[in-house]
C-alpha cells in the first residue's frame, strides 16, 4: 500500500466536513497512519467515538496535538483565532497546520500571526458540502468530483502545499490554487449570497399573514422548496461565514440589489424581452454547470 501522507493527522472539530475527512482517512489508510478528533464538546466525542471513524478522541486541544505533522480545522470560522492560539505554542517545528473554513482572508488573518516560526500553513476549502451537520452527516464521497481551493500565503513552504494537495487528490477532490481575496470573491457569488438570499426569502415567507403562510408550506412548489434546503444549514457556521467575508459578501449583494431592481422595473414596464432575456441567461448557466458536471 502506498505510504500515507502524514503520521498523525488532527481534526479540530468533527462535524460534516471533518468527519468526512476522518471517514476516508480510516477508510483508506494512505492519508495517516493515526487519526485524531478533536470536537468542543464530549458528547460528539462520544459519538465519534461509538462510529469508529477515528483512532483516537481527544477532548483536551494541547494534548491532540501533541506530535501531530497535522493539523487541520474544521470548526466554524469564528472559533479559528481562539484554536490557533490555544495551540500554536504546542505544535512541532516542520508540523502543517490547514483548515478548511468557506472563507480565506480571515482565516489568514485569524490563525497566521500564531503559528510559530517553522510552522506551515496551508489554508483551504474544500467546495462540497449538504445541509446538515454534525459527526453523523459526513460521508466518504462528499468531497469526490468537488474542488477544493488552496490559498497558501506568499513564501509558503512549496512541499506543505503539495502534502495538502495529496491529501485533498486523495479524499477524491481537484485542486486549484489561488490568491485569497480572489478566493472570498467568487465564494462570495457562488456560495455565501445564494444561502443569503434563501435566509431571506424563508424569513419573508415565514413573515406572511398566517393564511398565507399555510399555503406556501402546502404547495411549495419545487422553487421555494430549493430555497428551504439551503436555509437548513447551520446557523453558527454561516453565521461566523457572513461575518468572516463581509466585505465581498456585501458587494456582491448590492450587484444582486440592482439586477433585482432592474428586473423589478422590467416586470412593472412589461418590459418582456428584458425579463426573456434574464430567464435565457439563467439557462445557459445552468446548461453550463451540468456540462461541467458540477450540478
Ligand atoms: P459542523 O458540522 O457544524 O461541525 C462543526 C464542528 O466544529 C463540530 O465538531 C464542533 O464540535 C466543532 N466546534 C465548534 N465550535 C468549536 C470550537 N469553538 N472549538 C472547537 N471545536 C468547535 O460544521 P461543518 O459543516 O463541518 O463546517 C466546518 C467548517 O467547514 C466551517 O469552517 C465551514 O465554513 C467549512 N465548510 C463547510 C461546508 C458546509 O457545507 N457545511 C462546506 C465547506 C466548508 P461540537 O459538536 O462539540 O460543538
Amino acid at each position: 500500500m502506498t505510504e500515507p501522507i502524514f503520521e498523525r493527522l488532527v481534526l479540530i472539530g468533527v462535524g460534516l466536513i471533518g468527519s468526512s475527512v476522518a471517514r476516508i482517512a480510516r477508510a483508506r489508510g494512505d492519508i495517516a497512519r493515526v487519526v485524531v478528533a478533536n470536537a468542543r464538546t464530549e458528547a460528539t466525542l462520544a459519538r465519534v467515538n461509538e462510529l469508529g471513524i477515528a483512532d483516537v478522541c481527544e477532548i483536551d486541544l494541547v494534548r491532540a496535538v501533541e506530535g501531530a505533522d497535522c493539523v487541520m480545522l474544521c470548526a466554524p470560522v469564528g472559533a479559528y483565532a481562539a484554536l490557533a492560539a490555544a495551540i500554536g505554542p504546542h505544535l512541532a517545528p516542520g508540523s502543517i497546520v490547514t483548515d478548511v473554513g468557506s472563507t480565506k482572508q480571515s482565516v489568514i488573518r485569524d490563525i497566521g500571526p500564531h503559528l510559530p516560526q517553522g510552522v506551515h500553513f496551508v489554508p483551504a476549502h474544500p467546495m462540497a458540502g449538504t445541509e446538515f451537520s454534525g459527526p453523523d452527516a459526513g460521508f466518504v464521497e462528499l468531497f469526490r468530483g468537488r474542488w477544493c481551493l488552496l490559498t497558501p500565503p506568499p513564501g509558503t513552504d512549496p512541499q506543505a502545499v503539495e502534502r495538502i494537495k495529496m491529501l485533498w487528490e486523495r479524499c477524491g477532490a481537484s485542486i486549484s490554487v489561488m490568491d485569497p481575496a480572489h478566493h472570498d470573491r467568487v465564494v462570495a457569488i457562488v456560495s455565501h449570497l445564494p444561502h443569503l438570499i434563501a435566509f431571506t426569502i424563508c424569513g419573508t415567507a415565514d413573515d406572511l399573514a398566517d393564511e398565507t403562510r399555510k399555503e406556501v408550506l402546502q404547495f411549495a412548489a419545487s422553487g421555494f422548496r430549493d430555497f428551504t434546503r439551503i436555509a437548513a444549514s447551520d446557523p453558527v457556521m454561516w453565521r461566523d461565514v457572513f461575518l468572516n467575508n463581509r466585505e465581498a459578501l456585501l458587494e456582491m449583494l448590492a450587484r444582486f440589489t440592482e439586477d433585482a431592481q432592474a428586473m423589478a422595473r422590467a416586470v412593472r414596464w412589461g418590459d418582456s424581452s428584458y425579463i426573456e432575456d434574464k430567464v435565457n441567461r439563467g439557462r445557459k448557466i445552468r446548461q453550463a454547470l451540468l456540462d461541467l458536471h458540477q450540478a
